[in-house]
């Protein structure tokens, strides 16, 4: 794979935007954050109007100042571009019920991860353009550093060119929320989801489960709950190790530590060749993730998600992990040290 190409905001003409009708739908971590960066870029408020349901998301944007319409087909008929900033979980069925039939048969759509476009979970028109500005910052951190006139890292592609200005709709836009100042990466809804999916269903589990299994091997070595939480997370070294990593390089921030622990790190990671978990890497990667397999699993339990309690999947799974010994010296070491941390 080559460079990526990284588009500055001279790369973008905002003047592509002007009398564009630009509908946010939702308000919440990225939609509150991407409107109020667009209309501090100099877009007039009137070309920007919240699709929102009635209720406090809804209420925060009005006393921001923004126009607010809670009738879905109404805001889709006027779009000319439209974010779908909701949660990634309910766009499929909003977007296709609500919107996807209403709008514009040109309007631009634009998706902040690609996940539901990756796995083809939304319904296009063939003249509409579809492209990704895919911020990789919370919402709250999208807003302030733009605030601070700082921009911040994003991920931007065109992924159906409908009107054939879809690359230029796509920087526009990235320009106007503020994610060409620092540069915006070229990339696609194969690759942020790829390395999304493959971060959360591969590489974490694993980091996971490494806690879990130096903790248990650890604790039977007669090390206590205090001593164990400290070392492995509750001192924040883990956190600061990677703060160190993403300053000063993944290798370079060794240098910080010991000579000891330089020297293990260094011997020891070499040591490991890596071969099984490369396979098992893979298969995750192609079988799970690319084949669609999770994606179609993932469909299956959606609404359940809603659910209180036990039926709930997610919060079954929490109950399990919570019977991890790590978990459980976790929150006898916490309660003793109440008011201390
Ligand atoms: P939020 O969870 O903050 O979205 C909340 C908004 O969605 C509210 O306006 C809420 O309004 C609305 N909403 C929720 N459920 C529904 C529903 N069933 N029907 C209609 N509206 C609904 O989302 P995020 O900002 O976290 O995520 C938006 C997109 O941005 C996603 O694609 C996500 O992957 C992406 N993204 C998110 C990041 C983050 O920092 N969280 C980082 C980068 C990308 P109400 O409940 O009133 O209807």
């Amino acid at each position: 794979m080559g460079q990526a190409k990284i588009y500055y905001d001279s790369d973008a003409d905002l003047g592509v935007l002007s009398n564009k009708k630009i509908v946010f739908l939702g308000f919440g971590n990225q939609g509150s954050a991407q409107a109020q960066n667009l209309r501090d870029s100099g877009i007039p408020n009137d070309q920007i109007l919240i699709a929102n349901r009635v209720d406090s998301y809804a209420e925060t944007a009005k006393a921001k100042g923004f126009h607010v319409e809670h009738d879905f087909a109404t805001a889709a008929e006027v779009a000319d571009v439209l974010f779908i900033l909701i949660p990634d979980q309910v766009q499929p069925r909003v977007f296709n019920e609500q919107f996807s039939p209403k709008l514009k048969s040109n309007a631009t759509i634009v998706v902040a991860s690609g996940y539901n476009v990756f796995f083809n979970l939304l319904k296009f028109q063939p003249g509409q353009d579809v492209v990704m500005v895919a911020p990789r910052m919370i919402g709250s951190s999208v807003r302030s550093l733009h605030e601070k006139g700082r921009g911040f890292p994003c991920f931007v592609s065109v992924e159906q060119n409908g009107t054939g200005k879809g690359l230029d709709a796509a920087l526009a836009l990235s320009r106007a929320i503020g994610a060409t100042k620092q540069g915006a990466i070229a990339s696609s809804v194969r690759e942020e989801t790829v390395m999304d999916l493959f971060a959360e269903q591969a590489l974490w589990p694993n980091i996971i489960m490494m806690f879990r299994e130096a903790f248990n091997v650890l604790k039977d070595a007669g090390c206590s709950d205090e001593a164990l939480c400290y070392e492995m997370w509750m001192s924040k070294e883990p956190a600061e190790i990677f703060e160190r990593a993403a300053d000063d390089g993944f290798v370079a921030q060794l240098k910080h530590h010991s000579t000891v622990s330089q020297y293990g790190q260094l011997s020891g990671s070499l040591k490991l060749e890596g071969g099984a978990m490369r396979e098992h890497f893979k298969d995750i990667l192609y079988n799970q993730i690319l084949s669609g397999k999770f994606c179609e699993a993932f469909s299956q339990i959606e609404d359940d998600l809603d659910k209180e309690g036990d039926t709930n999947p997610l919060n079954e799974l929490y109950k399990r992990s919570e019977e991890m010994e790590l978990v459980k010296a976790e929150k006898r070491v916490r309660a003793r040290l109440a008011g201390l941390l």
